[in-house]
């Protein structure tokens, strides 16, 4: 992904005029499914970490969860799954079958909250490399579970009133470990609480915040939603209404592993440890009440209107190794490529660097997308959504790119941050939203060859999972 389309599109959506505000209701509507896979019907590969790790069983269930809100003439749904992630295919596939059940929906957003605990939805994890782990019967079934969850949502709309909270308690930093410089996290949390308006009983509550769910680690075989589960748990029993979470700015790597985060064990006194299920629950538990105590100095916003802005483009695909994965059908079709805007799934054979030589997709771009949507009061917007389709760095959220010895374009200029554009104090930021294409890595940072950024002795994690390296001109595969 290419961090100059993606900020582009995002500043030019932000940029439009607002259309005038309509005298109308707010309508919200939620609704939950499980998506769990069948561990005992076949064989199941767990995504996030190395190839090869079979579940063995399942400790919570895996949802979707969605919130649809209507205003005006639009009506939005917004779905997040327990999953690693959803390529822009997938996520199209939903939204015709929502369109064909509910044709008045406007927008549908779908992002995954990149479970490391759950089934390989991107093929990437299977027996070895190269071998896919994804499971299209599952696959297929996902995509319609996730369409008839989005409409249950709509069909479920009623009168609403919404309530807007924000919490920067330091703790939220102290909850992400980051492994790589800058150590520029995101610890901001958003959380918009929907109450019927005529029973005042709690509808949804959805929360957004930004970190890796991987803390049962590479070693756990059961499958689970990590500490989204215990958050969604403990935002359903303290603040009411259907949960749901959306993952945020996660690049870089805002991790729950690593001895960054640092959670006592009530029951032991002892620091909870990485891998155990207590330290997910306690990553949980603490997000879902620093959620409560944002709502309680939430602010009340009469939204009469929502503003929802698209921009759908295509970006190059320059990691020779997702190619490999896609000639080889570690994605089972999904991810097709383009050249010049049209479906390109030509081939050819390359001789690659440490990989001999190899079927290799010869279509130049991905498609995919980056949505801006206000909700809006009395003419002005009270709350905003970017999403992001991938794992964005926070220095590109928040600002505080740095300039390192090592890095490959030293000389780059320095993107535009994203909350600087925003106009609102409720900013949230849906990562993994509509796609998710890896890192999304500021140009000055970029670092594939050696020497490796502050002369580190290895190179640093992030651009092998990256679709590619920015670019300038169009893309020749070398
Ligand atoms: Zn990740």
């Amino acid at each position: 992904m290419t961090v100059k389309n993606f900020l582009m599109a995002i500043l030019v959506l932000g940029a439009m005029s607002a259309p005038c505000a309509r005298a109308a209701d707010l309508r919200a509507g939620a609704a939950k499914a499980v998506i769990t896979p069948d561990v005992k019907a076949s064989k199941v590969y767990m995504a996030g970490f190395g190839n090869n790790r079979v579940a063995t069983g399942v400790h919570d269930d895996l949802y979707v969860r969605c919130l649809a809100l209507a205003a005006g003439n639009d009506n939005l749904v917004m779905c997040a799954s327990d999953l690693i992630g959803l390529f822009y295919d997938d996520v199209l596939k939903v939204r015709e079958k929502v369109k064909s059940a509910a044709p008045g929906v406007t927008a549908v957003i779908v992002a995954s909250t990149h479970d490391h605990e759950g089934p390989d939805t991107m093929g990437l994890w299977g027996p070895m490399p190269l071998e896919s782990g994804m499971d299209e019967n599952y696959m297929n079934g996902l995509d319609g579970r996730i369409a008839e969850t989005a409409v249950k949502a709509v069909r479920a709309e009623q009168p609403a009133v919404l309530t807007l909270g924000r919490d920067d308690h330091p703790l939220l930093a102290l909850l992400q470990d980051d492994s790589r410089p800058p150590y520029v996290k995101d610890p901001y949390l958003f959380v918009m609480k929907l109450d019927s308006a005529s029973t005042d009983q709690p509808i949804s509550t959805l929360v957004n915040w930004s970190d890796h769910p991987e803390t049962p680690g590479e070693r756990n075989t059961l499958i689970t939603a990590d500490y989204p589960h215990w958050l969604c748990d403990s935002v359903e029993k303290r603040v009411g209404g259907m949960a749901v979470f959306f993952n945020g700015s996660i690049g870089g790597l805002l991790s729950t592993l690593g001895d960054q985060v640092a959670l006592e064990d009530p029951e032991s006194g002892e620091t909870a440890r990485n891998n155990t299920w207590k330290k997910a629950e306690l990553v949980g538990t603490t997000v879902g009440e620093l959620a409560e105590r944002a709502l309680k100095s939430g602010e009340r916003a009469d939204v009469d209107a929502l503003l929802i802005r698209r921009a759908v483009f295509f970006a190059p695909l320059l990691n020779d190794h997702f190619r490999v994965a896609g000639a080889l059908g570690v994605y089972k079709g999904r991810k097709p490529l383009y050249t010049d805007g049209q479906l390109d799934s030509s081939t050819s054979e390359r001789e690659l660097a440490g990989l001999g030589k190899l079927k290799y997709a010869a279509g130049h771009d991905l498609e995919t997308e980056v949505d801006y949507i206000q909700l809006r009061a009395h003419g002005k917007p009270a709350a905003e959504i970017a999403t992001v389709p991938g794992e964005i760095y926070p220095e590109l959220i928040n600002g505080g790119i740095a300039r390192y010895p090592g890095a490959d374009f030293p000389d780059a200029p320095l993107e535009p941050t994203v909350r600087a554009r925003l106009k609102t104090k409720y900013q949230f930021i849906f990562g993994l939203a509509n796609d998710e294409l890896g890192y999304i890595i500021p140009k000055a940072e970029w670092d594939d060859q050696p020497p490796w950024l502050k002369n580190h002795a290895e190179r640093w994690y992030g651009e092998v999972n990256s679709t590619g390296r920015p670019f300038r001109r169009r893309y020749e595969p070398s």
